[in-house]
């Protein structure tokens, strides 16, 4: 489901499954996180499009202030594919609902999100919900009422885990709510510099989601190529996705930073220059997004 109606699976295409186009980050990122120009957000995407680009995912959840209006209107400006996320993103952005409202009631505003929509444009995916270092009561909730809203709509759960190795308690708590570690994608593991923690989330069967690899210097570039590479020799490539978590002004290609573009042109190149072929690229940007989205 995206902003604009139901895709058939096969027309997704290249995909980005972590991004955002409007945002309020202000509260931690003055003067930086805010996503609301639409001239400048309509340009920016057109750089994905131009470079290849079918489908985004804008994860951007409960907290964040997103605008599923203005979303749709962006997708059918640039003939984007894009698909949003439904929940609560973590606890310094909770609305009072999540405190004030039962697990089993925030999960009727979750499926409500999914099946009828806010102001009309339906959620695609459930997520990014997420904590920062450890998971939170509150958190709790919103990790529980998503688990519990996906066992009623069957749409993946994608979560937000910087730093911190917190997307192993985040997977337990899902799993304890009877979700498959199938449909759970761990975001933002690159930044969280263990591989041994990106292993083993790949070995109980979830997602893993490098969503930075920009990074900020050279050193960053290739650590992630390594991992990838060790991915790769381990048979795990298939259960990765690539992002930039384009969520700052300073993201923005005319401000200088990676666009939504930098996946698909700059990092294909370097995955080639690595001893990636064309189908890798090709599963990473558009088969495991989709089997992501889809659950196929
Ligand atoms: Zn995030």
């Amino acid at each position: 489901m995206t902003v604009t109606g139901p895709v058939a699976a096969a027309d997704l295409g290249v995909t980005l499954p972590h991004e955002h186009v409007f945002l309020d980050l202000t509260r931690e990122y003055r003067g930086n996180g805010l996503l609301n120009d639409t001239a400048l957000a309509e340009s920016e995407l057109k750089r994905y499009v131009d470079a290849g680009g079918r489908t985004l995912v804008d994860v951007t959840t409960g907290g964040l202030d997103g605008d599923p209006v203005a979303l749709r209107a962006m997708a059918e400006a640039t003939g984007l594919q894009i698909v949003r996320g439904a929940g609560y993103y973590r606890r310094a952005y909770f609305p009072p609902e999540v405190d004030e409202l039962s697990t089993d009631a925030l999960a009727d505003l979750i499926v409500r999100d999914i099946e009828e929509g806010t102001d009309g444009v339906r959620a695609g995916i459930i997520g990014e919900i997420g904590c920062d270092r450890y998971v939170s009561a509150l958190e709790e909730r919103s990790f529980r009422a998503a688990a519990r809203a996906h066992r009623r709509t069957g749409l993946t759960i994608t979560t937000h885990a910087a730093r911190w190795p917190v997307g192993t308690a985040q997977l337990d708590l899902l799993v304890e709510e009877g979700v498959d570690p199938s449909r759970v994608v761990i975001g933002h593991c690159d930044m969280v510099p263990d591989h041994d923690y990106h292993r083993a989330l790949v070995e109980r069967g979830a997602w893993i989601q490098f969503d930075t690899v920009q990074g900020v210097h050279e050193w960053d570039t290739q650590q992630r190529l390594g991992w990838l590479r060790s991915l790769a020799d381990a048979g795990h490539l298939g259960r990765v996705l690539l992002s930039q978590d384009v969520c700052l002004r300073s993201d923005y290609a005319a401000m200088g930073g990676p666009g939504y573009a930098y996946v698909v042109t700059t990092f294909a190149d370097r995955l080639r220059e690595a001893g990636f072929d064309d189908a890798d690229i090709t599963m990473l940007t558009v088969d495991n997004p989709r089997r992501m989205l889809t659950g196929e």
